[in-house]
């Protein structure tokens, strides 16, 4: 467990002998970050229930918050304001979407069943997507945010931007809802880049899950490189038909450029390390990106509801760090990180503050992992990763060297 700078114990009122602790700082050439947010994303409440079902059977005093709620947020919100970090980012207004935006990634026919669906009042779009007054709301501003973002790094305001938003979307896909998701938010970012003249985007999603709306979106492009690290949960239904398997590689042009990464549950750090150099490193040297997005969910790590990756705050840092290296060797450090999933209350909160670390390049945890001692066993993980790698070599064509 972690424990707040004290003074003494048996202090009862402020003491000026004790020093506050100097505020971190960049090394030479660092740049700040930029974290584009709005209150407005908090006004989405997706129920309760078991579990993320919405129902209630009965039998039970307290139910469950649905997992994706606006506390999440609120702590991933307050550790970035008063946490360590706090003194290396910028904070930037967010904004509402015009509907028209959302047509260069969502179908006219998708949006107007989402306006329906808000005008009804309340309804679940799929298995556990719940939307009620409030939530088309916060799902127009954590598009637009996110679209706010991109801009920043498009117009050389800035190179490094973070999107911190919800309703989360890296599951919706041009069609349909899926998975807790209503627009893309990453998806029309990346449009956005390639509509401003960016001809290769580099896509890394480390949400435990697939990001099966952003592939499914660029599935026929060679523009844009879509990566997913995810669990290998499979097809959960009809708004979930991708698998997330390896063999899901894309079409047409696209082919060869969706690159689905399934690793075994309890991959941990270790495995997550060996994953990036093995498969991820050399698969963005050899496309060689002009911008990356970095798609971040905590429900990878060690204590998440929603997923038994098993990464702790070392992981996600070492992940953050080797994402900022591969945007300052192609994409001129031009890096837009986009949030997604993560449902513990405090780790997802921790484990955020630990990826911006590493994308911030320091090199001293500024905060302690509240995970005592997490034992890792990367063995299996390892024979994974290298049989991708040997699929990759056989039927990637621009990954042949690999
Ligand atoms: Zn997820």
């Amino acid at each position: 467990m972690s424990t707040p700078p004290t003074t003494s114990s048996s202090s009862s009122s402020s003491s000026s002998s004790s020093s506050p602790p100097p505020p971190p700082h960049l090394g030479h050439g660092d740049a700040a970050l930029d974290v584009f947010w709005d209150e407005g994303m908090l006004g989405h409440d997706a129920g309760a229930g078991v579990f993320d079902t919405g129902a209630d059977p009965g039998f039970l005093d307290v139910l469950d918050r649905h997992p994706e709620n606006a506390d999440r947020v609120r702590n991933m919100l307050s550790v970035l304001r008063r946490g360590p970090i706090a003194p290396l980012l910028s904070w930037r207004p967010g904004r509402p979407a015009a509907v028209s935006e959302l047509l260069s990634f969502h179908t006219p026919e998708y949006i107007e069943e989402l306006v329906q669906a808000n005008a009804a009042g309340s309804k679940e779009l799929c298995a556990g997507t719940f939307m009620n007054p409030g939530s088309w709301g916060a799902a127009l501003i954590s598009a637009g945010t996110t679209l706010s973002a991109m801009k920043h790094i498009l117009d050389g305001r800035g190179k490094l931007a973070y999107a911190l938003v919800r309703p989360p979307g890296h599951h919706a896909q041009p069609s349909q809802a899926d998975g807790y998701c209503f627009l893309n938010n990453a998806g029309l970012a990346i449009q956005l880049a390639l509509d401003s003249g960016c001809r290769k985007v580099a896509v890394l999603d480390i949400d435990v899950h697939y990001g099966n709306g952003t592939a499914e979106g660029f599935y026929r492009s060679d523009n844009v490189l879509t990566i997913s690290i995810h669990m290998n949960h499979g097809s959960w239904g009809p708004s979930h038909p991708q698998s997330g398997s390896i063999d899901e590689v894309g079409e047409g042009n696209g082919f060869g450029y969706n690159l689905n990464i399934p690793l075994p549950n309890g991959s941990g750090d270790e495995g997550y390390s060996y994953t990036m150099n093995e498969l991820v490193l050399p698969a963005i040297d050899k496309f060689g990106p002009e911008l990356i997005v970095f798609v971040i969910g905590q429900d990878s790590s060690a204590f998440d509801p929603n997923g038994r990756q098993c990464l702790t705050m070392d992981g996600y840092k070492e992940i953050g760090r080797t994402v900022r290296k591969m945007a300052d060797k192609h994409a001129h450090g031009r890096l837009l990180i986009v949030q997604e999933g993560g449902y513990h209350l405090t780790y997802s909160a921790y484990c955020l503050h630990a990826t911006l670390e590493g994308v911030l390049n320091l090199s001293t945890p500024l905060l302690a992992d509240p995970i005592a001692y997490y034992p890792e066993d990367k063995a299996f993980t390892v024979k994974v990763v290298d049989a991708i790698k040997r699929y990759w070599i056989e039927s990637i064509p621009f990954l042949k060297e690999l």
